[in-house]
């Protein structure tokens, strides 16, 4: 995949909601791999949750939006959100190829606890072969459970996976959530923009945006 002339990384998630911890990760491997932008990618129906838990797809992509948008070097993609049914990352790799006439080498970023269930993630061989991956994780966060299953991992399928310690990622979706729900703040977890989109459209707070409590 070296000969390639542009590298791309592909920050994939829920982004229920996009925090900093997401973007200190995506600029990180934008500078350690050389990257020339970061596609941010909501989900559009994740493959392995239920619906009814995650919030509605135009919220989540608004928020990504907003959240990336000072960054010359991100870009947010609706590729996932516009395609009916479960979107599935190998999919997603196939159509990016297609649109880039395949010139293009693929970093996928996502979060350590994702990359672990890789084995069950659909045509896994195939899309091994047309991605690399980056598995970010919080420090001390199931540090030696990760490092053995992702070693595993490079086993079974002859492939390396790049693994990333970012401190930021202490901050998670789901606390912003559970905050929220509990009065808590959220400043500095994300940026301005996102808290205010948060509770301008009263997010996270009831079972009005998509049932999350
Ligand atoms: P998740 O279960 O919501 O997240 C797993 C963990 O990773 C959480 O701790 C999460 O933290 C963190 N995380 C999520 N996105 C991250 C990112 N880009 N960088 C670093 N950490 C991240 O996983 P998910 O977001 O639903 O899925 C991640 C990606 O894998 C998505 O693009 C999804 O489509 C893909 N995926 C594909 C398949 C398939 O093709 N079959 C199956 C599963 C997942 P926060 O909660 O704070 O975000």
């Amino acid at each position: 995949m070296s000969d390639k002339s542009k590298k791309y990384g592909i920050m994939g998630g829920t982004f229920d909601p996009i925090h900093i911890g997401h973007l200190v990760i995506a600029e990180e491997v934008r500078n350690k791999f050389n990257l020339d932008k970061v596609i941010f990618i909501p989900s559009g129906q994740p493959p392995h949750k239920n619906l009814s838990n995650v919030t509605e797809p135009e919220h989540r992509y608004q928020m990504t939006l907003l959240a990336t948008i000072s960054n010359p070097y991100f870009e947010v993609s609706s590729i996932e959100m516009d395609r009916a049914g479960k979107t599935y990352t190998v999919d997603t790799i196939k159509k990016l190829n297609e649109v880039f006439n395949e010139e293009v080498d693929f970093y996928f970023i996502t979060g350590a606890d994702a990359i672990l269930d890789l084995p069950t993630w659909k045509n896994v061989n195939e899309l091994l072969t047309l991605c690399n991956f980056v598995a970010a994780t919080r420090p001390g966060f199931g540090l030696e459970k990760m490092q053995k299953g992702i070693e595993k991992l490079e086993k079974k399928y002859n492939r390396s996976i790049y693994t990333l310690i970012v401190p930021a990622l202490q901050i998670s979706s789901t606390d912003i959530r559970n905050r929220i729900n509990n009065n808590q703040s959220i400043k500095y977890l994300l940026p301005e923009s996102v808290e205010h989109y948060i509770y301008k459209n009263n997010l996270y707070k009831s079972s009005e945006n998509g049932g999350l409590f």
